[in-house]
């Protein structure tokens, strides 16, 4: 069995390969072609233990952890490991990191959800926080679209002046930064909504990253009136406080938008409700895996 760290897997995996394969894994999940249940969270000591299983074209499960109290310790929030397994006879194919994997796929998912509901021509790109997933964001989004001006938000500004800084964004204060952006990004820790609906421009997408308690918010009952996308209906229905607080009925499935089961006009305002998934993190796995058997 291979074991991959961190190092491994940053050296493995392209980003352009990892759009191609969450766009075809989203798609499969939505036709039914993955066994996914959802996913067993355990909380305790201010922490949440989560476990992951999928299985279809590849089989695996994610170990994950969320910590929101090691932020501004020298360890990540989230941390993770992967074991991945041969689907057809069982065997145990490799352990490795999942903090990596966890962060650009998350992005990379975003991507496709931005590639096929924000305008073609969007231009202007914020990020409401200044972690891992807005970096992360930050990174993989231009590979969709050529944007122009790209602005970050953060509760505590210093740091987002810092973000702006050191990546070339222009810092804002939070309305200014979400009024005629054309993709929002809201990926903060945050349990009560930051992003207003009204604030939002007609056509514009968000991709709500964070919040993935029953419990906790990023968008207001305004915003999620928009045209609801989530990455699954089972996990939307039970785990995004988004959704469930709003009363919110999502229209599609990212996946079906993909299989073209589900359409959504041109110039509809869209709200990409992420929660991560399983399948994601095992067609990553799998990625990673495939290219090590090359090198
Ligand atoms: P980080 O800990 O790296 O960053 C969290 C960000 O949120 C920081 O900018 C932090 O600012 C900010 N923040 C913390 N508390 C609040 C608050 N009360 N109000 C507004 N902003 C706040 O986490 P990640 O970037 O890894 O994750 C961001 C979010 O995305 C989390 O909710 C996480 O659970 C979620 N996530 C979702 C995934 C998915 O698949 N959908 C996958 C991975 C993560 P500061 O540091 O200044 O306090």
């Amino acid at each position: 069995m291979r074991y991959l760290d961190e190092n491994d897997v940053r050296r493995l995996l392209r980003i352009e390969d990892l759009i191609t394969a969450m766009r075809q894994v989203l798609a499969e999940f939505s036709s039914g072609k993955w066994k996914q249940p959802l996913r067993g969270v355990l909380g305790q000591h201010g922490g949440f233990f989560g476990v992951m299983p999928a299985s279809g074209s590849a089989m695996g499960i994610k170990m994950v952890t969320f910590y929101p109290n090691n932020a501004g310790t020298k360890l990540p929030t989230h941390m993770a490991v992967i074991a991945l397994f041969d689907p057809e006879t069982g065997e145990p194919l490799a352990l490795m990191d999942g903090r990596y994997i966890t962060e650009m796929r998350t992005a990379a998912v975003s991507a496709v959800a931005t590639d096929v509901l924000a305008a073609k021509d969007a231009k202007v790109l914020t990020l409401l926080g200044a972690g891992v997933q807005a970096h992360a964001h930050l990174e993989v989004l231009p590979h969709v679209r050529q944007f122009e001006e790209m602005r970050v938000w953060n509760h505590h500004p210093e740091k987002a002046q810092a973000f702006a800084e050191k990546h070339g964004l222009n810092a804002m204060e939070l309305e200014e930064a979400v009024r005629d952006a054309d993709v929002v990004v809201t990926a903060t820790s945050a349990r009560e909504p930051i992003l207003k609906g009204e604030w939002l421009k007609p056509g514009a997408h968000v991709n709500a990253v964070g919040a993935s308690r029953p419990d906790w918010r990023e968008l207001d009952d305004d915003a999620m009136r928009n045209v609801v996308v989530v990455d699954s209906y089972e996990g939307a229905r039970n785990e995004a406080g988004d959704v469930i607080l709003s009363g919110a009925t999502p229209f599609a499935e990212l996946g079906e938008i993909l299989n073209g089961t589900k359409r959504v006009a041109p110039g509809t305002t869209t709200i990409f409700k992420s929660l991560g998934m399983a399948v994601e993190d095992v067609a990553t796995a799998k990625l990673v895996y495939d290219a090590a058997l090359q090198r």
